[in-house]
């Protein structure tokens, strides 16, 4: 494995407060690079001072979003150490998406060296307050400077860093969402189960239109029938439908997230059943009425568990738990399981019986 080499900064930044900091704004002192160029692969890779990447406005990303990216955090336990959550997960999803976009796959070993070290170098910069973390966000470039289609010969892979606050800082509370069927997410054979900026593109206009209206996420439907549920916002999503527990399969449009796979494991453990399956719009909105929609949440690394309180689908509002207005601001006890059990291993107040902690330092 080639040496990571070290620039370290001058003058650290001061760092900023972390209450009420807000999400993905304040980045640390240190990023990492690498590059790739065709024939010679992935190439110098180095941690230096955090600061602007120089590039050609003909750069290949820039006109045909040839990018991804993943997403994780770096958590500090109460005796100092700070560690990760399956980070290989996220290493392997990365290569997943590369491999659908034509980008060259970075080396395991690799790029769990670079984590480790941007890290340990940054680590006064992963807080200790209740419920904080670093977020961490790698990506890939396209770089070719030339505007033209096909697949580029260079690329550079950065990871750069931000302390992130708690995600509630009122407490977990439900959200209301709206079913979107204007716009899609995905479709099969697209990109769908490739963590890409592309898709984030495509989802923005059905975003604004839900938070103008009122709702903080919208639930997408598969982009063919239009009838099938895939994801909320950029969130999994899973439902408790009388006892048992629901949520789309991985069958290409839906990305395959590791909050999603890691509740799925907790929820077998516990005896529940639980359906990877298409479910469909009419089924929900009938159990909904029926009373035996019981609880619904999201799932993703930033939120770790969001509760559903509500669903808007053609004009009419359903309530979770019962369908009432009341239980709006219910959140279900499975639900509030889920979040302490996943966030109890995450910061390291829960034994880690599966395995999932990646020691940093
Ligand atoms: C990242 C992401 C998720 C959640 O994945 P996690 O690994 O749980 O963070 C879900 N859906 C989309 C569209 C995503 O981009």
């Amino acid at each position: 494995m080639e040496m990571i080499s070290i620039q370290k900064i001058e003058q650290p930044k001061q760092k900023p407060d972390i209450h009420g900091i807000p999400f993905g704004t304040y980045f640390s002192d240190h990023m990492f690079l690498m590059d790739y160029v065709k024939g010679q692969g992935w190439i110098n890779p180095r941690i230096v001072p955090y600061g602007p990447l120089h590039l050609e406005p003909s750069a290949m990303v820039f006109h045909y979003a040839q990018e991804i990216f993943e997403g994780l955090k770096a958590y500090r336990r109460a005796d100092g150490g700070i560690q990760l959550f399956r980070p290989i997960e996220n290493i392997r999803r990365m290569n997943n998406s590369a491999e659908r976009l034509c980008i060259p796959e970075i080396p395991e070993d690799l790029f769990m060296e670079a984590l480790k070290q941007l890290i340990t170098l940054d680590s006064e910069w992963v807080p200790s307050e209740p419920n904080t973390s670093l977020y961490i966000r790698p990506f890939i470039i396209a770089t070719d400077p030339h505007v033209g289609v096909h697949a580029s010969h260079t690329y550079i892979f950065c990871i750069i860093t931000c302390p992130v606050g708690s995600y509630y800082p009122e407490g977990m509370s439900p959200v209301r969402i709206m079913i979107e069927n204007r716009d899609v997410r995905a479709v099969r054979g697209g990109t769908g189960y490739a963590k890409c900026g592309g898709n984030y593109a495509a989802s923005l206009r059905a975003s604004e239109s839900a938070l103008a209206e009122g709702f903080s996420q919208v639930l997408w439907l598969d982009g063919v029938y239009r009838k099938n549920i895939e994801e909320v916002g950029a969130m999994n999503v899973m439902f408790k439908i009388n006892g048992k527990i629901v949520t789309p399969e991985l069958a290409g449009s839906v990305l395959p997230g590791i909050t999603r796979k890691s509740s799925i494991e907790l929820l077998k453990s516990w005896g529940y059943d639980v359906e990877e399956r298409t479910l469909t719009i009419d089924e929900l909105i009938e159990a909904a009425q029926n009373g035996t929609l019981e609880e619904a949440w999201g799932t993703g690394t930033a939120a770790v568990i969001s509760p559903i309180g509500e669903i808007r689908y053609e004009g009419k509002d359903y309530f979770l738990g019962g369908n009432t207005a009341e239980s709006l601001n219910v959140i279900g006890p499975l639900t509030q399981k889920l979040y302490d059990t996943l966030t109890g291993i995450q910061w390291g107040t829960i034994e880690d019986s599966n395995n999932w902690i990646e020691p940093v330092c």
